[in-house]
């Protein structure tokens, strides 16, 4: 056997038992015994307690071993009749699998639906199976999985389209449905049965098994000693602190072990804490009892003995087995099924199956999590078992349910969670109902569970406590069930199906009656109520019954018998809700205008109302059923009309919408909050389809069948408005005598909100049914007054629509016809905006509006009629006719009481007599006048010849009042108000009812005489009318455009003033930020004449003469010289690893690291960046004491933090609020030496020499005198050169401020760079200065390169000057520091480069960044200058400096070139063949110095081409460099991107374009330098490949590649595996952008220490990749996170975008999403620069939720 030469220690008891054991002779003794069950047994109750659960430490390697080859094997060989490896193999090949997919779900796994194509959002695909299928080109939904679940590939009922991927493809010449079991043969099937028999009982006995002490018959242990286990159990009340804290409490283990322990309870279920004699397990139970039993219940321990563990153990390996094994073929796993679902000895419900779902709850997670992967593997995927297992979950389900709901664990781990996989099969679902009775079982389950009735009867969730809420939370898991069964509508329906749906239905009515009515609430007077009503219970019930009610409505619109039937039982169940309905209310009788009506008496404001009548609404809806299917018309006689009674049907929603009205109108106060929110939620998208608009179909039903006059009169009483309107003199201002200015209000806002629902009553005709309309027409409507508020984003446009229970809005069906897409931009998102021609169809008062979007709509379409030069009226639009059953509404516009009304508020409005009307008022009255108005056009235009149309609005308006009042028309009172100057607003819109009446008048005419003019006609007139009107219009809007412009103007002016000047400087710098000019650079054409130089003694002239600056803080004027008072750069210095080449360099260890040389993989840098804002030292420091200050206080009196951390340095620019720690001083420019005759190279070179053997030995008389002092003294004889006096100290040339500053930077940009604590003595502090100019050079010049911008004139000016001041002070910072330490780093510099016996451990020349050694020596070589008195200038030194060092870099350069690619020969042209041939000569020269490491090379060619352009980079930081020192204006060739850039650089650099010339011309003298290079040991090693080997160009660092689509990133995080916690699936994967790594964040497991602090892994990982900065993606949340230290941090929005141009931040919405470049890149520059720190700062300091995040544990 092949396992048998594992090399694992097996425990030596077992080892001879071991090998003497063979799995084929005990399979063959199982085949001849009769009692196979107990022989089974019998083996494992002697091995199973050998293997399994020896001692504390658990080895499940070896433990898996032994059990595979004692256990399994033995069946395994009993299986096959023969060795399992062929017999399973045979297995296999002779399969035919089923066409599902089946795959299992991993967490975090992305799952894709169509969604246009899934049967429902149940319906999901793999990865795998997604990619071959068709719906990838269709419009899909991606998710993330929770884990649990299958792909339902090949399942043809669960996709419309498209069921099967290529891969699962069914083969036609298949006869897939054939009986599996048929290719085996029956011996086969005997012992295959027999061996799933008892291996499932003996895993389902295990598992169910309750006893801790003792074992089921037949399995006691041979011997069994005193061995416990003490286990420890999860529960979901404790938290993982309380676990962790009691178990080190308990067992004595260290944190560590129990933070492992916990984390196991969590994912496993139960873990065992302690192993050993009983007393010793029952000791640490009792001390995790006690000490979590006083919050709460205690957490559950057991001590059991360690047989039984075993036994569990491997009861659930066995499980695992089983689903392996019937993975081999589906013959097997029909088997496993069989016996699974065999009824057992005791009858009904007693199979295997039945006995593990009825002990699911008291199992724990793991052994849950196992059985139920098995139960998907066998039972889900078998399609006749399938059905069978369901009937058994739908027989069982009530039980399973109420065991769910005591069960402390989330439904992810129940049984019942299964459910969707049956319940969304159309098929299951429509057996289980017709044969199982399901529907009306989840119902009678649910209500069941709601146990708290008022004494009505109704649901009562007053007094709910929170355990409540938990159980209520639970139960609403069967609404989900609900839907499930209902999802898929049927097409044919058999009477079985009727019979269980209205059985189904009556339960549900019944589950209605409790609620139609609960919560009522009763209006608060004098008294504010002391406690705020519970009401969301009632309200999450609502919420989620939604779609169940709409889905209702859609099967009985199925059919029409159901919806007959349906119908009258719902007409029943609300008469039931209404008896008793007018008991003890007197009726009362109202009347006006000559028509009376009989009525209760009830008011809203003193009465109980409630907002729940879901019976009400569901008749409402199947009413508008009744009309949509014609069922009304077409079976009359088979509808209880007559039964109706129209005032009883309306008065309950009548209630609801008064109560609004009141609510709005200010009169319920005092009732708080919770009414405000019921109200809220009464309108929301959420509900409103199943609760306001129900209403408002209620009232329309119910006035449809209703005298308009007894309609209108009842709707004033509901109102209490009645007694205003009902006097005869109700049009003198009706409340003269009420003097009270609130109830005047309140009535005032009363009517408003009245008007609106008489409006809404006639004029909401968009659903089908109500009226004639098409089902995509009311959401086209939706959208078109949506967008009429403003544009939006498709997200924004989701969230205002309503979702059906598939999620979907319907929205794509319909957008392109009413709005076009706009894209996004880099930032922001994609926006549709309405198309014009939809303007005309707003309606000012749609009845989804809130007052805030009627407002903003109103206000964007005047502006928007202003823009097209039209008239401001906003006239209702034309609607639809009605539906017959609903046509007699428009008769409510031209009744009696409704003109009355309006004549009274018109009347109202001609004489205003303080505030009795409002201006809303009138322009509702204005709208319904509109409405009528539009209505009769229409009928006029619609109606043949002959046939009169009776709607004659127009006549009404135009007849006065009878006597005795003789009041004036409605149309004289609108002529009256025409002129009215306090109604300027509404003049366009009376004008325009005015035209209509002209116009239909007008019609009238001609249709008496003989209708000819055509509806396009009448049109023409129309406009002839208004074509005057519009010029004078015109010309009055201009003139009120003029006049509003001045005062914006004039407004603006006072603004400007307001605006303090800091904050206008603020915004000018920051244009000049982001300008892409830079104007502090005048390229001079007056210095032009000679060719620009910037270094050396040819030098050119600066450019300034004097510099002055302004102080922001005190706005003074400031000459910068050495002299005066010192002015300061805000500045953030931070350590960076943006332009490493090497991110596996350990970081330093700051004491001891010395930072002279940089590497060339520059792996760590210190980058100094500036806001380019400038102070006066004193002014920063007086502000930075101030901030200071401040921040103890805030500290003292509460723990707020801040985005800065003002302890560490920190402090926000005064001005533009960026981020800073420390300012740089700005120096004035060195002076050009008045150039005399100066040394060429050779001299130079003795006279360093000298000068540097002087400083030798002048420092060694510093150091106290060593053992060989004496043979120094020698040396010491010759002080040589006369000019160079190294006794002479130098006076600091600059004010004291100054060198306080110098400093202060100095100090800052050593702490940050080393990460120590600030020491100004530290002899690295100027080398930090030095390292960070040139790094900071570096990292501008390559970013200048990745923009493709010139290397002059295109920064932005804070970075020339931060730049400026970097190098001027650099070159000043020596006068701050010891001189003899300076011209120590000076010395030793210089040694890299010319071979100095004295300095023992220079590094080689590969391992030196030449930039950095060049600005390093020229800063540093100041403090030697100044004791040189012989004339010598700096200028000639900088020269020799930058020329030896541009040959060391070349040399680099060759040493490293590389091998000579495989190119085609090429052979340039004249121009170039001296430098191939130059640079032949020196390769060939290190040849022979280096000899084999360095390859030979055929020709110059590639040569040249790798060192021109690998010395680029270091040519353009040079030029960068020497131009800030030396301020030298900058050759306008370089300030653009054009050829010829070479010649121009090297001249402005004073090089000879041919750089070899540098060699050649001084052969001689740098003969001896190339060989000192070339034998440093460290050469012939590195190129050895004993080193880091850097070559150039360096080409800059880009963040990761991310693939385009986001879920082969979803993909991939899921199957990462937290690193520490053995391949757990991490919860927070996230993904460094910067080098690629996965980590696990946001986690326990993964935290680590960083400098005495626990760090979650992203924190961590940002010490060591990106020296404390870190970019991430957190892949489940779609979320880049900047980090930055162990405190800051920010979201950033992901570079990935939807096809409506959104991101998707948290996952939610689920569209696919794709890589936008543009954006990643955006995110790259702020890397690039720097500038992620300033990013966190501006994003903490908008948001200040940002700061108080625990960043460091992600
Ligand atoms: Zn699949
Ligand atoms: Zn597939
Ligand atoms: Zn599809
Ligand atoms: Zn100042
Ligand atoms: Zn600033
Ligand atoms: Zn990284
Ligand atoms: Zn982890």
């Amino acid at each position: 056997m092949a396992a048998a030469e594992s090399d694992r220690e097996v425990p030596s008891a077992l080892c001879t038992e071991f090998l003497n054991f063979s799995a084929k002779d005990t399979a063959l003794k199982w085949i001849q015994v009769t009692d196979l069950y107990k022989e089974v047994y019998q083996h494992l109750a002697r091995y199973v307690p050998k293997i399994y659960c020896l001692g504390p430490n658990l080895n499940p390697q070896s433990e898996d071993l032994l059990a595979q080859l004692l256990l399994q094997a033995p069946l395994e060989w009993y299986l096959c009749g023969e060795d399992p490896s062929t017999g399973l193999a045979k297995l296999e090949q002779n399969n035919q699998p089923s066409q599902l997919c089946g795959h299992v779900f991993r967490v975090g796994e992305p799952t894709y639906s169509c969604r246009e194509c899934a049967a429902d959002p149940t319906c999901v695909l793999c990865m795998q199976c997604f990619l071959g299928s068709v719906h990838k080109e269709h419009r899909y939904r991606m998710t993330t999985s929770g884990g649990g679940g299958f792909c339902d590939c090949g399942d043809t009922e669960a996709w419309k389209k498209g069921p099967y991927c290529q891969k699962h493809e069914p083969n036609i010449s298949d006869s897939c449905q054939e009986d599996p079991l048929a290719h085996l043969s029956t011996d086969m099937i005997a012992r295959c049965y027999n061996v799933f028999a008892i291996v499932l009982k003996y895993a389902v006995d295990m598992l169910t098994w309750d006893k801790e002490d003792e074992l089921p018959p037949g399995l006691e242990p041979p011997d069994r000693g005193d061995t416990y286990y003490c286990m420890l159990f999860n529960d979901e009340v404790h938290t993982y602190e309380q676990v962790i804290y009691t178990l080190q409490k308990a067992v004595n283990c260290t944190q560590k072990e129990a933070v492992s322990f916990a984390t196991t309870v969590d994912r496993d279920g139960r873990k065992s804490v302690r192993f050993g004699d009983f007393a010793f397990c029952e000791q640490a139970k009792s001390v995790i009892v006690r000490n979590t039993s006083r919050q709460s219940k205690p957490l559950r321990v057991q001590v059991m003995h360690s047989s039984v563990v075993a036994h569990q153990c491997f009861a659930l390996k066995a499980l695992h087995w089983l689903g392996h094994v019937i993975g081999y073929s589906d013959a097997l796993r029909r088997i496993l099924c069989q016996v699974g679902l065999e009824r057992g000895p005791e009858g009904e419900n007693s199979s295997l199956v039945d006995t593990l779902m009825l002990c699911d709850s008291k199992m724990w997670k793991g052994a849950r999590n196992v059985y139920h992967q098995l139960f998907m593997s066998s039972l889900l995927m078998d399609l006749k078992y399938k059905k069978l297992f369901a009937i058994q979950f739908a027989k069982n389900y009530e039980r399973l349910q109420s065991d769910y709901v005591k069960d402390d664990h989330d439904r992810e781990f129940s049984v019942t969670d299964l459910s969707v996989q049956m319940f969304t099969v159309p098929s299951l679902a429509r057996m289980l109902i017709t044969e199982e009775n399901l529907m009306t079982t989840i119902i009678r389950t649910f209500v069941d569970h709601l146990r708290h009735r008022d004494l009505q009867g109704r649901f009562q969730f007053e007094r709910y406590t929170a355990q409540q809420a938990f159980k209520f939370r639970r139960v609403q898991s069967l609404i989900g069930d609900l839907k499930y069964i209902l999802i898929s509508r049927p097409t044919e329906w058999s009477d079985q199906l009727r019979e269980k749906f209205l059985e189904g239905l009556d339960t549900f009515l019944e589950l209605f009656k409790c609620m139609q009515g609960m919560d009522p609430v009763v209006r608060q007077v004098g008294q504010h109520i002391e406690m705020e009503p519970e009401w969301e219970a009632a309200f999450t019930l609502q919420m989620k019954l939604t779609h169940i009610i709409s889905m209702m409505q859609e099967w009985c619109a199925t059919d029409e018998r159901v919806l007959i039937e349906a119908y009258k039982k719902c007409l029943t169940a609300l008469t039931h809700c209404h008896s008793g309905f007018t008991d003890g209310e007197q009726p009362i009788t109202l009347s006006m205008c000559g028509h009376s009506v009989d009525t209760i008496r009830y008011c809203v404001s003193q009465e109980k109302v409630s907002i729940h009548l879901p019976v009400s609404r569901l008749l409402a809806g199947l009413h508008v059923l009744l009309s949509k299917m014609e069922v009304a018309y077409r079976f009359p006689e088979q509808l209880p009309l007559s039964e109706l009674s129209p005032p009883m049907l309306i008065e309950h929603p009548l209630r609801c919408l008064v109560l609004c009205a009141q609510v709005h109108a200010g009169m319920w106060r005092r009732n708080g909050f919770s009414l405000v929110n019921q109200i809220y939620y009464y309108h929301n998208v959420k509900c409103r389809v199943e609760m306001f608009d129900k209403d408002l179909i209620m009232l329309q039903a119910g006035a449809s069948m209703m005298d308009p006059n007894h309609f209108l009169m009842i709707v004033l009483s509901r109102f209490e408005l009645y007694h205003i309107f009902s006097s005869a003199d109700c049009r003198k201002s009706y409340n003269r005598e009420n003097t009270n200015k609130d109830v005047v209000q309140q009535n005032n806002t009363l009517i408003e909100e009245m008007l609106h629902l008489i409006m809404m009553v006639v004029g909401e005709r968009f659903e089908a049914g109500v009226g004639q309309v098409e089902g995509c027409d009311e959401i086209k409507r939706e959208i078109i007054h949506q967008l009429c508020i403003r544009p939006m984003a498709h997200s924004e446009l989701v969230k205002a629509l309503p979702e059906n229970e598939n999620k979907e809005t319907g929205m794509e069906r319909v957008i392109d016809s009413v709005a076009s897409f706009k894209k996004p931009g880099v930032t922001g998102r994609g926006l549709y905006e309405l198309r014009p021609e939809c303007a005309k169809q707003f309606n000012l008062y749609f009845h989804h509006y809130s007052r805030a979007d009627q407002s903003k709509a109103e206000e964007a379409q005047r502006k928007l009629k202003r823009q097209n030069g039209e008239d401001m009226a906003l006239p209702p639009p034309m609607l639809p006719p009605f539906s017959p059953l609903f046509a007699s509404l428009v008769n409510i516009l031209q009744c009696d009481v409704l003109l009355g009304m309006l004549g009274a508020v018109l009347q109202w409005a001609v004489e205003p007599s303080g505030g009795h009307w409002s201006e809303s008022m009138l322009q509702r009255v204005l709208h319904l006048i509109g409405m009528g108005l539009l209505e009769e056009q229409q009928q006029l235009k619609n109606s043949s010849e002959d046939h009169d149309v009776s709607f004659n609005f127009t006549l009404k308006i135009s007849r006065p009042g009878e006597a005795p009042s003789n009041t004036a028309s409605v149309l004289a009172l609108l002529e009256n108000l025409q002129n009215a100057p306090h109604l300027e607003v509404h003049k366009d819109m009376i004008r325009w009812i005015l035209k209509m009446v002209a116009s239909i008048k007008t019609m009238r005419e001609l249709t008496a005489s003989t209708y000819t003019v055509t509806a396009s006609g009448s049109h023409g007139q129309e406009e002839m009318v208004c074509d005057k009107d519009k010029a004078e219009r015109k010309r009055k809007a201009e003139m009120a455009r003029l006049r509003r412009e001045k005062i914006m103007a004039q407004m603006s002016e006072m603004q400007r003033h307001f605006i303090n000047e800091n904050k206008e400087l603020f915004q000018q710098s920051l244009e000049e930020l982001y300008a892409s000019t830079s104007t502090s650079l005048e390229h001079s054409p007056t210095s032009s004449d000679a060719a620009l130089v910037c270094v050396g003694p040819r030098r050119s002239r600066p450019r300034e003469k004097r510099q002055v600056v302004t102080c922001i803080l005190c706005q003074e004027e400031q000459e910068i010289r050495a002299d005066s008072k010192a002015m300061v750069l805000a500045a953030f210095v931070q350590r960076s690893t943006v332009m490493s080449k090497n991110r596996k360099r350990p970081p330093h260890d700051p004491e001891h690291y010395d930072p002279l040389f940089m590497h060339p993989d520059l792996s760590f840098g210190t980058h100094t960046g500036s806001c380019g804002h400038i102070m006066h030292s004193h002014c920063w420091q007086r502000y930075f004491e101030a901030v200071q200050a401040k921040e103890q206080r805030r500290q003292q009196r509460l723990r707020v933090h801040t985005s800065y951390d003002v302890g560490n340095g920190e402090f926000l620019c005064p001005l533009c609020e960026c981020l800073s720690n420390t300012v740089i001083p700005l120096l004035p420019g060195t002076k050009g030496s008045n150039s005399c005759e100066q040394p060429g190279l050779g001299q130079w070179l003795k006279i360093s020499g000298q000068q540097i053997k002087a400083m030798h030995s002048a420092h060694r008389k510093l150091q106290p005198v060593g053992v060989d002092a004496v043979e120094e003294t020698v040396e010491e004889q010759c002080p040589a050169t006369e000019n160079f006096r190294i006794d002479y100290t130098p006076m600091s040339p600059y004010s004291s401020t100054i060198k306080e500053m110098l400093t202060t930077f100095g100090t800052a940009t050593y702490k940050v760079g080393l990460k120590v604590h600030p020491n100004e003595q530290d002899p690295r502090v100027p080398i930090m200065c030095w390292g960070s100019c040139a790094y900071t050079i570096q990292s501008i010049e390559r970013l200048l390169v990745d923009e493709e911008k010139p290397l002059f004139g295109s920064l932005p000016c804070r970075q020339d000057d931060c730049l400026s001041s970097l190098a001027r002070f650099g070159s000043a910072c020596w006068t701050a520091a010891s001189q003899p330490s300076v011209q120590g780093h000076y010395i030793r510099l210089v040694a890299a480069l010319i071979p100095d016996p004295q300095v023992e451990t220079s590094p080689c020349i590969l391992d030196i960044d030449m930039l950095h050694l060049l600005v390093s020596v020229v800063l540093s070589y100041g403090s030697v200058h100044s004791q040189d008195s012989s004339g010598l200038s700096v200028d000639a030194v900088q020269l020799h400096f930058f020329h030896l060092i541009t040959v060391a870099h070349m040399v680099q350069m060759l040493l490293t070139s590389g091998p000579e690619e495989v190119t085609m020969e090429q052979e340039s042209g004249g121009a170039e063949r001296e430098e191939e041939e130059d640079i032949c000569t020196l390769y060939n020269t290190l040849r022979t110095h280096l000899g084999s490491s360095l390859p030979e090379v055929a020709s110059g060619w590639h040569l040249w081409r790798c060192v021109k352009t690998g010395i680029l980079p270091y040519l353009r930081g040079a030029a960068l460099f020497f131009h800030h020192l030396n301020g030298i204006p900058t050759p306008p060739e370089l300030h653009a991107l054009c050829p010829g850039q070479w010649e121009v650089l090297c001249g402005y650099l004073s090089l000879p374009a041919n750089l070899l010339q540098l060699y050649h011309s001084q052969k001689e003298l740098l003969e001896p330098l190339l060989y000192g290079w070339c034998s440093h040991p460290g050469v012939r090693q590195t190129l050895q490949g004993g080193g880091v080997l850097v070559s150039f160009p360096r080409e800059s660092n880009s963040l990761i590649d991310l693939p385009d689509d986001y879920s082969a990133l979803i993909n991939q995080a899921s199957s990462f595996t937290c690193p520490k916690s053995g391949g757990d699936k991490s919860r927070a994967p996230t993904l460094c952008l910067v080098c690629g790594s996965m980590l696990c964040s946001q986690s326990y497991c993964c935290q680590t220490e960083l400098d005495g602090e626990d760090v979650g892994a992203c924190t961590a990982h940002t010490f060591a990749c990106g020296a404390g900065v870190g970019i991430f993606l957190r892949v489940r949340e779609s979320q880049v996170l900047f980090l930055s230290g162990k405190t800051k941090g920010c979201f950033y929005a992901p570079p990935y975008l939807d096809d409506y141009g959104e991101t998707d931040q948290g996952l939610r919405r689920g569209n696919p999403l794709h890589l936008c470049h543009q954006r990643y890149r955006k995110i790259q520059k702020l890397w690039r620069q720097h500038s992620v720190t300033e990013e966190i700062g501006h994003a903490q300091e908008a948001n200040q939720t940002l700061v108080g995040i625990d960043w460091q544990h992600l």
